[in-house]
């Protein structure tokens, strides 16, 4: 029955509502509803994610048996499991739906040469699975994944590198191309994260020349742009004219940025000046801006639209309705991460457009800086969490109603 709605409805709407719960969480059951209801309510109250957090961290180092409580709670959650086969489950759900998944090998924080190489198979793997998958249009990864924070750091700085460190940054760059040739021989798309400002120099060189390599016919190799930097909107047309001058297709993974209390702070620590936007409103008007931008540069480019934003989602949607362009033209990807904003995704795959959930799998342990990061960004009660919070009550209240 849901189900049929689901199609019914499939025909009708061309520009998605995201206020429609019954399409939004018709891959929920209502028990299912009532554990995040739980969760995001608890989430909501800084002083609980706050304790919460400090007693995660405190629990893991001291070995203490937390993980039954993290699995059945915030893992099970924003996680599609702790391995591979876990997460194929959750994107084999999502198949009728239409919404699309990104294989997200959450694991963070691991340092050494050994652990670096010990990552290629596993995306390799990665790749293969989504390649055989019909609803698995791409993975991403982290370039701290595969080599030293510290090298990356240097790479930004553009300071000359010791032979040694050259021979390990020439290592980085062979993993990372192993991973993107394998995508690019399966014809599975990899969307390279942004993580903090003081090692994106030595991201961007990497995916640049992945992007030069393996972007001539398709665009497989995404980079990311995080809007919440001042100079991002100017570089992200500078990355443009470059893709257009070496004759290749730009990847244009957009997002706000997700590091922004950790950049102000050492900006102000360091003495420099902060490369985030003064406002939220600064941020937004550059988000909105390179959305267009892309848009109006399709014919060359490739756009993955990274947000939780309902207002950047509908001028993205809006402008391919009025323009003409298929919704599922194979251009433009809209994206949300597992477990939060469903109404956006499961509606805007609902009228058409691609949409794709990024799917973070891997151990418990290994994730806590991801599932860290999804608290702190859902404690406000006027922000996300109280968007979240109430779409869940309205859909557990028109559930009660029928
Ligand atoms: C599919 C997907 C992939 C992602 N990949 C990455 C990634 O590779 N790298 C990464 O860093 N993040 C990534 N993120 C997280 C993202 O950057 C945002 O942190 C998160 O999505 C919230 O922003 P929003 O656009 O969804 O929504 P909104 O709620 O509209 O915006 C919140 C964001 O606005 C910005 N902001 C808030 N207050 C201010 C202020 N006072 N001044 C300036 N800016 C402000 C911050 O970036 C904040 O996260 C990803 C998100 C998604 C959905």
């Amino acid at each position: 029955m849901v189900i049929a709605v689901y199609f019914c409805s499939l025909i009708i709407n061309m520009i998605p509502e995201f206020d429609n719960t019954e399409i939004a969480f018709s891959y929920r059951t209502t028990k299912e509803l009532k554990k995040a209801q739980f969760l995001f309510s608890s989430m909501s109250s800084p002083t609980l994610t706050s304790i919460g957090m400090g007693l995660t961290k405190w629990a893991m180092a001291w070995g203490l048996p937390i993980k039954g409580i993290i699995k059945s709670t915030i893992f099970n959650q924003f996680c599609g499991g702790e391995t591979m086969e876990e997460a194929s489950k959750t994107a084999t759900m999502l198949t009728p739906y239409h919404v699309g998944v990104i294989m997200d090998y959450g694991v963070e924080g691991k340092e050494g040469e050994a652990e670096f190489d010990k990552a290629v198979p596993e995306f390799v793997k990665a790749i293969k699975y989504a390649a055989s998958q019909k609803n698995i249009p791409f993975i991403s990864l982290k370039v701290t994944g595969f080599g030293r924070f510290s090298l990356l750091e240097k790479v930004h700085t553009g300071s000359q590198l010791a032979e040694d460190e050259k021979a390990e940054w020439q290592r980085v760059y062979n993993r990372i191309n192993t991973v993107c040739k394998a995508a690019f021989d399966n014809n599975v798309m990899v969307l390279v994260d942004a993580e903090e400002t003081w090692i994106q120099e030595g991201v961007n060189q990497l995916t640049d020349a992945m992007m030069e390599q393996y972007n001539k016919q398709k665009a497989i190799v995404f980079n990311t742009f995080q809007m919440y930097c001042h100079p991002t909107l100017a570089y992200l047309k500078q990355s443009f004219d470059t893709s257009v001058a070496k004759g290749y297709i730009l990847g244009a993974k957009l997002v706000r940025g997700a590091y922004m209390e950790k950049e102000r702070r050492r900006a102000a620590e360091m003495g420099y000046t902060s490369p985030i936007q003064p406002d939220k409103a600064s941020t937004d008007k550059d988000y909105d801006a390179a959305v267009l931008f892309c848009m109006q540069h399709l014919d060359k480019l490739a756009l993955f639209i990274g947000t939780h934003n309902e207002n950047s989602c509908m001028i993205a949607a809006k402008y391919m309705e009025d323009h003409k362009i298929p919704h599922n033209t194979e251009r433009v990807y809209f994206s949300q991460l597992y477990g939060m904003s469903d109404n956006i995704s499961f509606n805007l795959a609902n009228a058409g457009y691609n949409v794709a959930k990024y799917l973070p799998y891997g151990p418990v342990k290994d994730v806590i800086p991801y599932l860290m990061r999804r608290a702190q960004e859902n404690t406000s009660v006027a922000g996300q969490t109280g968007r979240e919070l109430s779409l869940i009550n309205k859909e557990l209240q028109r559930r009660k109603s029928a």
